[in-house]
């Protein structure tokens, strides 16, 4: 097995609401736990970005105006490192906003921010309160169906192209647009680009899905990567399908 993980956190301090780098921690404290290393790199603006030099990249939430200021950056300067990263199977892990910047556009009260067009899928600020919550979705990405439990937050709508398949199915919030029954997206060449609103952090309370993104960066399977005493995360992940109702 490559023994490390390299992750690279894009725009570490613009995306980053709600402490969505406790994903990172996570992975982190996964991967030293089972004796695998971990590399952690972070891109600002305007820094150059190697699909090769990474096996997970990850883009966290943001209010909106500074989503702007990433949204333009991204479109241009590190649209076609993501491109190449997607195709070669990489992991892309993106929530809230960073999911957003996925797709084509986000259209903010008619500014139309550029997304970097990973998966077909557009979102809308629309008219409407912002969708806020706690939530938990269905979500087979093998076999076996599991649940996501985390907390979502977010004006934009976001819809899926005809193609495109949602990461999961609402069992309770409002997921992508409040209507559809659909919550994030998954694409790329080999389904390995995953987008969510549930954040803020949500891999502490959902660690067999941290496990699942660690493997499918490493080109390993989950039984793989060993099993680990996971009673706290349990634990938390009880909790948070709790809150959710579930
Ligand atoms: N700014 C975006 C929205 O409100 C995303 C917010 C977030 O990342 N929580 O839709």
């Amino acid at each position: 097995m490559a023994d490390v993980l390299r992750v690279c956190a894009l725009y570490p301090d613009l995306m980053n609401i709600y402490a969505d780098r406790g994903n990172l921690q996570l992975l982190r404290k996964r991967c030293e736990w089972r004796g695998l290393g971990f590399e952690l790199s972070g891109v600002g603006l305007d820094d150059p970005l190697d699909p090769d030099a990474h096996d997970l990249f990850y883009v966290g939430g943001g209010q909106d105006r500074d989503q702007a200021l990433c949204a333009e950056d991204m479109a241009t300067n590190k649209r076609d490192a993501l491109h190449k990263a997607a195709d070669d199977g990489k992991v892309i892990f993106a929530v809230c906003g960073g999911y957003q910047l996925l797709g084509h556009s986000y259209d903010l009260d008619g500014t139309k921010l550029p997304g970097v067009g990973l998966v077909d899928l557009e979102t809308v600020r629309e008219e409407g309160p912002r969708l806020i919550g706690n939530v938990a979705i269905e979500v087979t990405l093998d076999d076996t169906p599991q649940v996501l439990a985390g907390f979502e937050n977010h004006g934009g709508r976001t819809r899926l192209g005809a193609d495109t398949r949602p990461l999961g199915r609402v069992l309770k919030g409002h997921g992508n647009d409040g209507r559809s029954g659909f919550e994030g997206a998954r694409g790329g060449a080999r389904g390995t680009v995953v987008g969510t609103y549930l954040h803020g952090p949500l891999l502490p309370k959902n660690a067999w899905f941290a496990d699942w993104l660690t493997a499918t960066a490493l080109h390993r399977t989950v039984s793989e990567l060993g099993v680990l005493d996971d009673r706290l995360e349990d634990a938390a992940h009880a909790a948070a399908r709790r809150a959710a109702g579930i």
